[in-house]
């Protein structure tokens, strides 16, 4: 595609980035088939070519209009249309430029913009969620039904963590909304890592992985939260203290996609360009880490074959997972591995409508979302639902009432039961 650049931002970092991705779209539109506001919306400008039309001409000098901003707004960042491409055009880094760009050219009204405003602030900060969670937990009865169903359940007991008694060591990260939703995923995984010979280790002081202030165009506060953790986390990894830890473990693929790119959103941070491109290099997603153990999994779960109770399941992998990292069929094999019978689910690449803070944003397209995922994933009546997100997680059983869990605490179960 040939692009000329305003001269506002062709010469800064993210101009050039922005203008070699726009260069790499060769218009085939193979991506509108996967695109799922396209699906849904059937208008070009809500497929990932028409929102790269309208980036590029923005990018180009034009100035975007409220309509401008609707379409990117629309846009789930499901990255669904970079698995798609056959160019490698890399979308998601171009929708974060622009739509910085556009929000400095264009005014929200105060409803959104104080909506935007509160979940920036609330979401990430792990002390005043859990106080409105609970709030909303206990008032959950009066509210409307549709914020009902939107609310989570009390958390599972997390049961015990083990104490850190093996010589291979791996950083948690808790993150900001899964220790009061689901606190027993993270506690599970340091369970099973534990029986393979790695021990789990919390760090308190880390905080938010900064995706949601940066998706949603608070891209400094975003950074800080970057920042801050791999300061968090430094002294752990620093190979001149020696104390034997390899990496730091993701839970929920949203986090985990977003840490694998620390080294990227800070290249041009001398303090921490060195340091954020380690801690990614580092980062693994819990899916990738028993991967490489699959010997040990399977002598661990030899003696559970047999045990068939909730065997059936259906794993929804998130967008972040399979789109985001590029990790597909790999805890599909694990399940496998576990003796799990796994029931494949219709349309498995397509969002299920949860992305952020979308559900909250853009209410009506996420429903939409959400009702044919839930469909395509009780097709063939699962005994569970399993994910790999704690957003998809949360979103998926607003809508249904089937216990959905992380496929850890599944392994975890069948293991402790047995
Ligand atoms: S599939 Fe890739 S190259 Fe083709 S239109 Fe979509 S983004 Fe551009
Ligand atoms: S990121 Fe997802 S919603 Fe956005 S254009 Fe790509 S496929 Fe469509």
């Amino acid at each position: 595609m040939q692009t000329n650049l305003t001269s506002l931002i062709k010469d800064t970092h993210e101009g050039k980035e922005a203008e070699a991705i726009l260069r790499s779209c060769v218009h085939c539109g193979f991506c509108l088939a996967t695109c799922p506001t396209y699906q849904i919306l059937n208008d070009e400008l809500d497929s990932p070519r028409g929102r790269i039309y309208l980036m590029k001409e923005v990018l180009e000098g034009k100035i975007a209009t409220q309509k401008t901003q609707l379409h990117l707004d629309r846009c789930l960042t499901c990255r669904g249309c970079e698995t798609t491409c056959p160019s490698g055009v890399r979308y998601g880094k171009l929708i974060d430029i622009c739509r910085k760009v556009v929000e400095n050219q264009v005014t929200r009204n105060i409803q959104i913009k104080t909506i935007r405003y509160v979940l920036q602030k609330i979401l990430p900060n792990p002390i005043f969620f859990t106080i409105l969670l609970k709030i909303g937990q206990a008032t959950k009865y009066l509210l409307p039904k549709r914020i009902q169903s939107s609310i989570p359940s009390r958390a599972r007991n997390a049961g015990l963590w083990p104490p850190a008694r093996h010589k291979r060591k791996m950083l948690a990260l808790d993150g900001c909304v899964q220790p009061a939703i689901a606190p027993n995923i993270n506690a599970a995984t340091a369970r099973i890592l534990d029986r393979i010979g790695i021990s789990l280790i919390k760090v308190k002081k880390e905080n938010c992985c900064g995706a949601i202030s940066y998706h949603l165009n608070a891209q400094q506060d975003g950074l800080n939260y970057m920042r801050h953790n791999i300061d968090a986390w430094w002294p752990y990894l620093d190979n001149s203290i020696n104390n034997g830890v390899e990496g730091i473990v993701m839970t929920a693929s949203g986090c985990g996609v977003t840490v694998k790119e620390y080294g990227n959103y800070l290249k041009y941070d001398e303090a921490y360009a060195d340091k954020a491109a380690q801690v990614s290099d580092l980062t693994k997603d819990i899916s990738e880490v028993l991967n490489n153990e699959t010997e040990k999994l399977a002598s661990l779960f030899y003696n559970t074959k047999s045990c068939t109770k909730e065997s059936n399941l259906t794993f929804h992998s998130p967008c972040t997972l399979q789109h985001g990292l590029k990790i597909r069929g790999v805890v599909e094999n694990i399940l496998t591995i576990a003796g799990f019978n796994l029931i494949l689910a219709q349309d498995d690449n397509i969002c299920c409508g949860s992305a952020g803070t979308y559900s909250i944003l853009q209410p009506q397209l996420s429903q939409q979302l959400l009702e044919n995922k839930i469909k395509a994933l009780t097709y063939k009546q699962p005994t569970q639902i399993v994910t790999a997100n704690i957003g998809c997680l949360t979103h998926l059983q607003s809508s249904t009432p089937l216990i959905i869990k992380h496929w850890i605490e599944v392994l975890d179960e069948k293991l402790h039961s047995h």
